[in-house]
């Protein structure tokens, strides 16, 4: 029955969101339909004499169906997006207190991977032995770190962060801190007196070799600090040569200056924000963007990250859920070192226990730039800010960084790291429209974005002085020379793989420190070569890899019960890990009772 007169309007709400419905999924929403054909639309049922509700039953009804109509495209939005999500951001923050430590014994451990008792006594007294090594070869670095532990809480972090949660106070027992009081090329020489080849990359900002590095601190230490020290304010005419040099890297006319890689990430992610008034930042899978904790949802963050969704790297539903949502993404940012592992965090010792990682690597490189195209195409379409961090990649991967690696263009791209020539620094570089901090429009509505130390006299002299050094580096010729040793690598960032699962592939980083290596804090899972390596090092590189090997098959560590190994270790580690529920569960329900120390009373002993 038409009653058009009565009260039309479940009706009209009926159709225009039916048409609300058929615009967002068929039309981009950067469409010139888009403001709002569906209101037109939808009054044409009124004149059409299409039915509309005749009594308060049949508006009820079409007032909830226009209002499920309404919604759908919002749920087919929000299911998108939960296909597309990383696993990691998806699972609540209270799964990382679920597991409850524990330590194997002594004896347990050496059993971990179920070694007969031969074994674990060929163990036992490899164990001691490179207690008894360490110790003797290191005394004046341990001496200083024994000095140290308990004051410095972020070596305690590393430390934690180095094996597998049960090997714990198997590990302590080994000194590994490096005391390091000069470098000679790419070699430390420590408190004791060695010569420790490093291939820790210093986090990332050794890229053009610590000898470049001193040269150009040493000229920008006497042009700024000898002669005009901390002026801040005023700027330095270094300033000119460095911005113009950054604005030629970036291919962007403008730039922001910060103190680290984590504060370039919170400044494009703010700016971005701002400047397209959205809410969202996207970021892909396990992809480290600096440890402010609203780039870090999931596992192990205390607060939910309301404005954050983590998708899955190189997938094809990620693409679908950016253009669905364009309307509310301010930025998509992107860790281009993910071409090496994708979708999973960087790897550690502690993670490294078993069969070869897919590292992603073999492709690494077309596989990269051809989901970094796609996703441009996106970005371009829809109008959503694409950042490249290139905190890391910058300057590594080439002079241009990731953009010229992979030749393609960011919006926004973040540097830190190297830029300085070892100093802390943090970058964004930008067009003038996305870098703005106030609204033309609104004198109220501005971006409280400054920093005391940016463009610190010292740090200008120095950044000035890097990008022209690296002006100067043939980077293939560097990339180029050979690898030794069978490890996968992207550019000068290598990762040690193992063909044979193990639980104590942990240790060869503690004899490869034996052998005068010095590792990255996360171990063998990131070797970051500066580019001075030459045949040389990489030579006494590979010797000192392989003597690590020997000592761990004179260990008896590579030991494998048969072609089963695999399965074997996963039963040990699933029944580890079902134990270490249990205990959890166990303090909680003691803590319920009132009875001994309960969850969270174990702090003191705290790792
Ligand atoms: N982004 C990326 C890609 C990084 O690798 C890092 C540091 N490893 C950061 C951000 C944070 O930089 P910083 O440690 O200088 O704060």
């Amino acid at each position: 029955m038409v009653n058009v007169g009565r009260c039309p309007v479940g009706g009209v709400l009926f159709y225009r969101t039916l048409f609300s419905a058929l615009k967002v999924a068929f039309l981009p929403p950067t469409s010139p339909l888009s403001p709002d054909v569906s209101f037109v639309l939808s009054l044409l049922p009124l004149t059409l004499n299409v039915p509309l509700p005749s009594n308060l039953l049949d508006e009820v009804c079409y007032l909830s169906l226009g209002f499920a109509v309404l919604i759908l495209p919002e749920v087919y939005r929000k299911l998108l997006t939960l296909c597309a999500m990383h696993v990691a951001s998806i699972a609540p923050p209270y799964v990382s207190t679920v597991l409850g430590s524990f330590s194997h014994s002594d004896d347990a451990c050496l059993r971990a991977d179920g070694a007969p008792d031969d074994v674990a006594e060929q163990r036992k007294k490899a164990f001691a032995d490179l207690i008894d090594k360490l110790a003797k070869l290191f005394p004046k670095s341990s001496k200083i770190y024994d000095e140290i532990d308990g004051r410095f809480s972020d070596i305690r972090f590393f430390d934690v962060k180095k094996v597998f949660f049960p090997f714990r106070e198997m590990a302590k027992k080994l000194s590994v801190c490096v005391v390091a009081t000069k470098t000679d090329g790419p070699y430390l020489v420590d408190a004791d007196g060695h010569k420790i080849l490093d291939v820790s990359g210093s986090y990332g900002v050794n890229v053009i070799g610590y000898e470049g590095f001193k040269s150009i601190g040493n000229r920008a230490h006497k042009e700024t600090l000898n002669d005009l020290g901390p002026v801040l304010g005023p700027i330095h005419p270094d300033l000119r040569g460095a911005l113009s040099m950054l604005s030629d890297v970036s291919g962007q006319p403008e730039c922001s200056l910060h103190m680290s890689g984590t504060e370039a990430v919170m400044c494009a992610t703010r700016l971005a924000r701002f400047n397209t008034k959205k809410k969202f930042i996207v970021t892909f899978g396990a992809a480290y963007h600096g440890w402010y904790d609203a780039v870090q949802p999931g596992v192990g963050n205390e607060r939910p990250v309301p404005d954050i969704i983590v998708l899955k790297d190189q997938s094809p539903v990620s693409l679908q859920v950016i253009r669905s949502r364009a309307h509310e993404i301010a930025a998509v940012i992107v860790n281009p070192l993910q071409a090496f592992t994708p979708n999973q965090p960087p790897p550690s010792d502690g993670t490294l226990i078993g069969k070869v990682r897919d590292s992603g690597v073999t492709n690494a490189r077309e596989d990269f730039r051809k989901w970094l195209l796609k996703l441009r195409a996106t970005c371009s379409k829809t109008g959503v800010v694409l950042i490249f961090d290139e905190v890391y990649t910058g300057f590594r991967l080439a002079p241009g960084g990731a953009q010229e690696y992979f030749n393609v263009k960011a919006d926004m791209i973040c540097y830190g790291k190297a830029l300085a020539g070892g100093m802390p620094i943090g970058a964004v570089c930008g067009p003038a429209e996305l870098m703005r901090r106030y609204d033309p429009d609104h004198p109220l509505r501005l971006c409280y974005l400054v920093g005391t130390f940016s463009a610190h006299p010292s740090i200008v002299t120095m950044t000035k002085k890097f990008l022209e050094d690296v002006k100067k580096i043939d980077y293939q010729k560097k990339h180029d020379e050979g690898h030794p040793v069978r490890l996968a690598h992207f550019a000068s960032v290598w990762l040690f793989q193992y063909t044979e699962p193990g639980r104590f592939h942990w240790l060869m980083q503690y004899y490869l420190r034996s052998r005068m290596v010095n590792l990255a804090w996360v171990g063998t899972g990131r070797l970051s070569f500066s580019l001075d390596f030459n045949q040389e090092h990489l030579s006494t590189l590979r010797a000192s890899i392989l003597l690590a090997c020997q000592d761990m098959e004179d260990g008896g560590w590579w030991w494998t019960s048969g072609p089963n190994h695999s399965s074997v270790i996963k039963k040990m580690v699933n029944k580890e890990i079902a134990w270490s529920l249990t205990v959890s569960a166990g303090r909680k329900i003691r803590a319920m009772l009132g009875l001994g120390r309960g969850a969270g009373g174990n702090r003191k002993k705290a790792i």
